[in-house]
């Protein structure tokens, strides 16, 4: 909370491809039209260059999208879509050690900065150049290939917690469970065990029971994810609630939201969430150098309301990284977005894991 305002430790998207997302928040009675805008990917500046996908069915959206792609040259569609179709006829694998950076060499810059950095940094939290080029085939196989809306994305209207904890804590009370909130774990309870906490808390609670298990664990990078929160007095008029921002280090937000019109309600007018995935300055310096960038790319004086810097906000998915099995011991299991899987660190790896895990545990 920041002066009464409900604020997110970060800005959270989903996109269409997040099926067990959806299906949860569905089992727990949440109406996803009302809660979550969905919208065709857009990954457009404030000028209106880059790509915006519409809602034709894939893969024509996404041929239609780059072929009217602005500020893109024919050589640039004609680059993308070649290596688009040379990941698909490879069956988007690649070798386990090569990075983004590797798997697109020879694109064209604009491709590489209005195209695939936004994508790899807002998926992966790491740069092309040291993010898994197998993640990052996946997310785009996922996105771009696996059926019609796939590829849109979803913003919250409301909080995180409004969104998906309350609903579950008010389904599970509902389901007759046991619900203790507000205590903290210190040791493994006797029985059958699912730990659904971070890699490094699994960690320090699994050290004595399973040490390779919990050495792994522990050994995972994180990489930071700042969200500057500030406010606007003059109204947005963006062509979208969600906009791409020119990034290097002295402008280091990728994208900007209109929380205002995401949520409709008074208190949030002129609020605007700037995100710095991969974020590697502190909290004053990224405080200030994403004002500075919406000054100058956006035309906005903001009122600086609050910074969150996570600096462990997820795994860092680098090439070949060996990721934690979900058993841990005999009787114990792990899940989390941080166990081995297809996904990087986000919701729907977190709740893939989750429900590969139960279903274990069950059996
Ligand atoms: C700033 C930010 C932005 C992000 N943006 C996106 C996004 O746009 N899209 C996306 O898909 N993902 C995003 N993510 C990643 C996403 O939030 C995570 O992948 C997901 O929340 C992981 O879920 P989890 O259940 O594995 O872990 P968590 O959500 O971290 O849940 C672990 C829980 O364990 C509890 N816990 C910890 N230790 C103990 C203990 N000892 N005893 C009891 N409980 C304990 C914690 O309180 C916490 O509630 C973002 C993350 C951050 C930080």
């Amino acid at each position: 909370m920041h002066d009464g305002l409900a604020l997110d430790n970060g800005q959270h998207i989903l996109i269409g491809a997040y099926t067990s997302s959806l299906a949860l928040l569905k089992t727990l009675g949440v109406n996803t039209e009302e809660v979550l805008h969905r919208q065709p990917l857009d990954l457009r500046f404030i000028d209106g260059s880059g790509l915006q996908l519409n809602n034709w069915p894939a893969p024509l959206n996404v041929l239609m999208g780059v072929v009217t792609a602005k500020g893109w040259s024919w050589r640039d569609r004609w680059a993308f879509l070649r290596r688009a179709q040379a990941w698909q006829n490879a069956g988007f694998e690649c070798n386990a050690t090569t990075t983004v950076g590797q798997l697109c060499q020879g694109l064209p810059v604009s491709v590489m900065q209005q195209l695939i950095e936004p994508l790899c940094v807002s998926a992966l939290n790491l740069s092309s150049a040291q993010a898994s080029g197998q993640v990052f085939l996946r997310v785009l196989q996922d996105a771009l290939l696996s059926g019609t809306g796939s590829s849109d994305t979803l913003i919250p209207r409301t909080d995180l917690s409004q969104l998906l904890p309350d609903a579950a804590l008010a389904w599970l009370q509902t389901h007759g469970a046991d619900v203790v909130l507000g205590q903290r774990v210190s040791e493994l309870p006797e029985g059958p065990v699912l730990l659904a906490c971070p890699a490094w808390q699994a960690a320090a609670l699994t050290q004595d029971l399973a040490p390779a298990w919990s050495a792994q664990a522990l050994g995972l990078q994180h990489t930071a994810i700042a969200t500057v929160y500030a406010r606007s007095a003059t109204p947005l008029n963006w062509p979208s609630p969600m906009l791409a921002l020119h990034h290097d280090q002295e402008a280091p937000a990728q994208f900007a939201f209109d929380k205002g019109r995401l949520s409709g309600t008074p208190d949030m007018q002129g609020m605007v969430a700037l995100v710095v995935s991969d974020c590697t300055l502190e909290r004053d310096a990224v405080t200030a150098a994403v004002l500075q960038q919406a000054q100058q790319q956006l035309g906005l004086n903001l009122e600086w309301l609050t910074t969150v810097l996570e600096k462990r906000a997820t795994f860092a998915c680098t090439p070949g990284l060996q990721r934690p099995p979900m058993q841990v011991a005999k009787g114990v299991w792990a899940c989390g977005d941080h166990v081995a899987g297809p996904y990087p660190a986000t919701l729907e790896g977190a709740v893939r894991s989750g429900y590969a895990a139960a279903q274990a545990l069950m059996s």
